[in-house]
Formats: structure tokens, C-alpha cells, sequence
């Protein structure tokens, strides 16, 4: 009987170039462009500690297509503070007013801005993000379903915030999925859910939305300013796949849930989005010699791709070498392998689960690379 092996031999890497530029480079999907945007931020006018306009540099700063100030309707804390300190009634102040400050300095910088606020309510509902509106202060209601009503009529496109959020009067021991969300969800007033806020992943949110057919929600919720970008970090930001790059086209996509989730380096959404962009990412380069095929994948994106082997169909061929169990291909970086057919064969499969493309809760995606 014959042995059949497989080996993998050098391993060049080269190092990220993401430092040296201040935009994220991710592939585009066949006839979407992949906008970057974060959905959810505070500033001044409810409890963040930043000026409107800071938002907007910040984003441009880091390269984003789009984003949504998200000032809580109901915790306006530094407004709150300054009345205390100096006498003053700030009670009628607009909630419009953070988007209307940076409005202009997002038109000049060519970011889209988004209008938004966030229906911030103890569990159930808990606090929930309302974009796309036309007017904040009608949102503000006593009672949170007239609220979800008037969000809904402007045309909202309405979250479900950190559903995990571990502080009372939010969930402070599970994540629950209450009976309110559900009628909300039959009333057409939930669309999505943050499946990533900041740097809390929740898997109930993950299969939350793959039940539900919800978008897939990641933001960073920002209240602080942002930390200097150009150090190979990015934020945690939704990519939107939009037919083109305007707000009515976002706005489009979040509806028909074509998001993805970036988060550290994973990312997080459905398959056929997920498998377009690893795709899309990658060069595979063949070249056979013999029985021995090296195989060199570069990367042209500055996502990082985590691969693990799987197990093989019995009878074609299997790994010799466990060094190669798991392997990076990191942002603008390449990697080789040697693979080494059986006599007989022309081509084998290589079955790898691509750790940090996560499909299912927890779960990676797969990918089949016929050797030939
Ligand atoms: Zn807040
Ligand atoms: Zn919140």
C-alpha cells in the first residue's frame, strides 16, 4: 500500500503595513463596495467626553466611510453637570444637536454622517440604537413603545445595544432574549443587533440574529476619545456592503443585513459575505514539481486569516507535519506550503476551517483549496 504525505516546508511572513496607512485596506464584494462605518457614539450632549466634531476627525482619521452619533435620549449626565455648576437650564437643548454641530465638518471631510440617538431604557428593552431618523427629540417619549413607534415612522433602522451588557439595570448575570423584543421584532422595530460592542463579543447575539434574520450589528460605543490610530489597531466597525458609497445606500444594505462584523481580527457575518472577502483577499499561487506542489497564498488585504487543518477524506492523503496544525496569513503578508501528491493522483483537497471567520457562534468557516 501506498503512504501518502503531505508536508509543509518555508513560511515567509512580511510584516503589516496597516501602520503606515490610515485606512484599512479590505477587498470590495462583486458589486458592493465594503464601507467601513461604527454605528454607535456618545459625545458631550449625553454622557461621552468628546465634542461632536471630534467624532468626525476621529473617523477620518481612521479611514471610515461613515458614522452615527448616538447621544442617549435619556442620560444627558455632562449637560446634567454643567446646569448644577453654573445655574443654567440646558433642559431644551435639541438631542439634535451633536449631529448638527458635526454635520458641517463631516461635509467638508467627506464622511457620511448618519442621524441617530439611543433609546436608552433598563432591561427589557434595554438600550437600543434608532439611525437614519429625521428628528431626535420626537423619539423622546415616556413610555419606550410611542418611542420604537415615532423612531419607526421616520424610517429607522433600530438596534438592540450590548444586550449582554453585565451592568444593572441592564442583564448583570445572562443575556436574555425577553418576550418584549420579540413583539418589537413582529412590530418590525428591531432590524439588528450588536452581535460585537467594543470588545464584547456575544454569541447569544450571533445566534440571535441568525435566527431571527437580523443584521449583524459591531460598534464601538465610544464615549471617551478614540485612542491614536496607525499602530496596526483598528476599531471594532461594522463593514456594510453598499451598491454604492452614499447614505440611502447604507441605509439599503442594513436592511437587506448585507454586514459584516470586524473585531480585533475577526470577522464576523454571514458565509457567502465572509467567503467573498477571503476570496477576494487572496492569491493563491500553485506551481508542481513532480509529486510536490508549493503552494504560496499572499494577502492582499489588511485582514489577518487564521487557518487550522481539518480532517481529511479517508484514502486521498494525510499530514505529516502537526507545525503546520494551525497558520497565519497575516495583513499584506504571504505563506508557503508544500504539498506532495500520491503518485497516482493529479490533485487533492486541502480542507481548512478559517478560524477568525466566525459563521456560526464560536464557529469558523471553511474552505475547500483543490492542489493541482
Ligand atoms: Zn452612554
Ligand atoms: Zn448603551
Amino acid at each position: 500500500m501506498k503512504r501518502f504525505i503531505l508536508f509543509f516546508l518555508a513560511v515567509s511572513i512580511s510584516l503589516p503595513l496597516l501602520a503606515q496607512r490610515n485606512r484599512i485596506d479590505i477587498p470590495d464584494l462583486q458589486g458592493y463596495l465594503t464601507l467601513q462605518c461604527d454605528f454607535h457614539l456618545h459625545t458631550v450632549f449625553s454622557d461621552g467626553t468628546v465634542w461632536p466634531a471630534v467624532r468626525v476627525d476621529e473617523a477620518r482619521n481612521e479611514g471610515l466611510d461613515a458614522i452615527s452619533i448616538t447621544d442617549h435620549l435619556e442620560s444627558r449626565r455632562q449637560l446634567s453637570e454643567i446646569e448644577r455648576m453654573s445655574g443654567l437650564s440646558l433642559k431644551t437643548i435639541s438631542h439634535n444637536i451633536s449631529y448638527d454641530i458635526a454635520k458641517p465638518r463631516a461635509d467638508q471631510s467627506g464622511l457620511i454622517l448618519i442621524r441617530g440617538t439611543e433609546i436608552t431604557r433598563s432591561m427589557p428593552p434595554g438600550h437600543c440604537n434608532a439611525i437614519f431618523i429625521s428628528n431626535a427629540d420626537e423619539i423622546e417619549k415616556p413610555d419606550y413603545m410611542d418611542a420604537f413607534r415615532v423612531a419607526k415612522a421616520q424610517g429607522a433602522f433600530i438596534f438592540f445595544n450590548h444586550p449582554g451588557f453585565p451592568i444593572p439595570p441592564q442583564q448583570s448575570d445572562t443575556a436574555m432574549w425577553w418576550p418584549i423584543h420579540t413583539q418589537l421584532l413582529k412590530q418590525g422595530m428591531i432590524h439588528g443587533i450588536e452581535v460585537v460592542n467594543d470588545h464584547n463579543y456575544s454569541l447569544e447575539a450571533h445566534r440571535w440574529c441568525l435566527d431571527n434574520n437580523l443584521t449583524m450589528m459591531g460598534t464601538t460605543d465610544a464615549h471617551g476619545p478614540r485612542p491614536p490610530f496607525g499602530h496596526g489597531v483598528h476599531r471594532t466597525m461594522n463593514f456594510i456592503f453598499a451598491k454604492e458609497r452614499s447614505a440611502e445606500a447604507i441605509r439599503e444594505a442594513l436592511f437587506e443585513r448585507r454586514t459584516a462584523v470586524y473585531w480585533n481580527e475577526n470577522v464576523i457575518g454571514e458565509e457567502k459575505y465572509l467567503m467573498e472577502l477571503f476570496k477576494n483577499a487572496l492569491d493563491w499561487d500553485m506551481r508542481k514539481n513532480g509529486n510536490a506542489v508549493t503552494v504560496t497564498v499572499r494577502n492582499k488585504s489588511d485582514l489577518t486569516f487564521r487557518l487550522k487543518k481539518t480532517s481529511q477524506g479517508p484514502g486521498i492523503l494525510h499530514y505529516r507535519d502537526d507545525s503546520i496544525a494551525r497558520f497565519i496569513i497575516p495583513p499584506k503578508g504571504s505563506f508557503r506550503f508544500i504539498v506532495r501528491l500520491l503518485d497516482d493522483k493529479q490533485n487533492c483537497d486541502l480542507n481548512f476551517v478559517v478560524d477568525n471567520f466566525l459563521v456560526q457562534p464560536n464557529e469558523g468557516m471553511n474552505f475547500t483549496l483543490n492542489v493541482k
